[in-house]
């Protein structure tokens, strides 16, 4: 689960992370009020941001410098509402809700810190550069040796000279130094006990008066730690998901729109995507990925058919179901009792395999659900690209 910038400086200041404070607002006169309480606090220059889920807004025209309130006003205006469309988000680009007022920091040097998880390691890397601000994908890619990575054991924790170490490669020195350590450990702190996948600042700034601070913050959250995250699984918007992603969820089904024309409702990810690639091979392009994993019953079948058939662009479905623990016969039960409440308007082609395979399809046979029925995999690709050349 993503959360917006705001929200992720909210949970890390929690931890004791020097975040940069600001204030949201879904409106332009709420963005105005919060700019004249800063300005009475004595903030000359401000930044406007749009807070989508997506990062890169800086190049997208979604963080505006303002040199006083009129400013402030103009840049909401001028942002709120906008489709922002930055390199993360897609051509299409995502509508902007809200806004972040903040202070304009006087900037010496940004840097960049994150903190995920090295599957491979099996530990928690923070990941640290002088060349922050900038993507830091390409800082990896181009000078690999500019990043700085400390791994933590996590049965362990994070331990005080890991936190030193980053501070010193990075260069810092004298009460700098010593602000980056308390960062440091506060922001490892923070993506611990939050249950984050990611924890990342970029920029991490020094100012130039000495100050080291988070302009901006990303965290995502692991879906499968909030129910123990009540107060973070609240920060939700919806507004920023897909909404067949947010329908698939409601019926534990793993859906993904893509950009294809063939709906495919498959169990198991491998499986699901062992069968876009059949697709692909066979010309055609896959819709969706859906895992409707391994205990497809009538219900959950039907809320995939539903999903599938509300993208506009599918042309065809395909069903490739393996039964190991899920059996076909149910599955094949599933598909006759969906299609009695589901209109399914587009070639639909089935292929069954493993246990009571045979039971299934006979089922399928003695239903009147119009479909075509295929047994191997690249039949089943291969008839349903036809399909769509009918
Ligand atoms: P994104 O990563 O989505 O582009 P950022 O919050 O990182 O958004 O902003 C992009 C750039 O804008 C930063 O690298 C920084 O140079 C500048 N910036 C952002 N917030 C501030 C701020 N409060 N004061 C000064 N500069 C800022
Ligand atoms: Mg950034």
């Amino acid at each position: 689960m993503k959360v917006h910038e705001y929200q992720a400086k909210e949970i890390l200041g929690k931890y004791g992370v020097a975040v940069q404070p600001g204030e949201v607002a879904e409106s332009v006169d709420a963005a105005v009020a919060s700019a004249e309480r800063m300005a009475a606090e004595g903030v000359a220059l401000f930044v406007v941001k749009a807070q989508i889920h997506a990062g890169g807004r800086g190049k997208g025209g979604g963080v505006k410098l303002a040199k006083n309130v009129d400013e402030v006003k103009e840049k909401a205006e001028a942002i709120l509402d906008m489709q922002l469309v930055t390199p993360q988000t897609g051509p299409e680009g995502q509508k902007v809700r809200k806004i972040l007022v903040t202070a304009a920091e006087d900037i010496a040097h940004e840097y960049y810190i994150g903190v995920t998880l090295d599957r491979a390691r099996g530990q928690n890397v923070i990941m640290a550069s002088t060349e922050g601000g900038v993507e830091i994908e390409e800082v990896a890619e181009a000078t690999p040796e500019k990043i700085v990575k400390v791994y933590v054991d996590p049965a362990v924790g994070l331990r005080s000279f890991q936190a030193v170490e980053v501070a010193s490669r990075l260069g810092f020195e004298g009460a700098a130094f010593k602000q980056t350590i308390k960062f440091v450990r506060a922001l490892y702190m923070a993506y611990e006990e939050s249950d984050a996948t990611i924890a990342e600042i970029n920029p991490l700034v020094l100012t130039n008066d000495g100050r080291v601070v988070a302009l901006d913050a990303k965290i995502n959250l692991d879906d499968n730690a909030m129910y123990r995250q009540p107060d973070l699984a609240e920060m939700r918007d919806e507004h920023e998901e897909d909404p067949l992603e947010i329908e698939a969820g409601k019926h534990d089904l793993n859906y993904i729109k893509l950009d294809g024309n063939v709906g495919c409702m498959v169990n198991g990810a491998g499986l699901a995507m062992g069968t876009m690639d059949l697709i692909k091979l066979a010309g055609g392009e896959p819709a969706n990925f859906l895992d409707v994993g391994g205990t497809a019953n009538a219900q959950t079948v039907e809320a995939g058919f539903r999903i599938i058939l509300s993208d506009p662009n599918v042309e065809a479905i395909l069903v490739n179901i393996f039964g190991g623990i899920v059996r076909c016969d149910r599955v094949a039960r599933g598909i006759v009792e969906a299609a009695k409440n589901v209109d399914i308007t587009v070639p639909l082609i089935v292929r069954l395999q493993g246990t009571n395979a045979e039971e299934g399809m006979a089922i399928l046979r003695e239903s009147d659900v119009e479909l075509e029925s295929a047994i191997i995999l690249q039949e089943a690709a291969d008839k349903v690209t036809s399909a769509l050349r009918k």
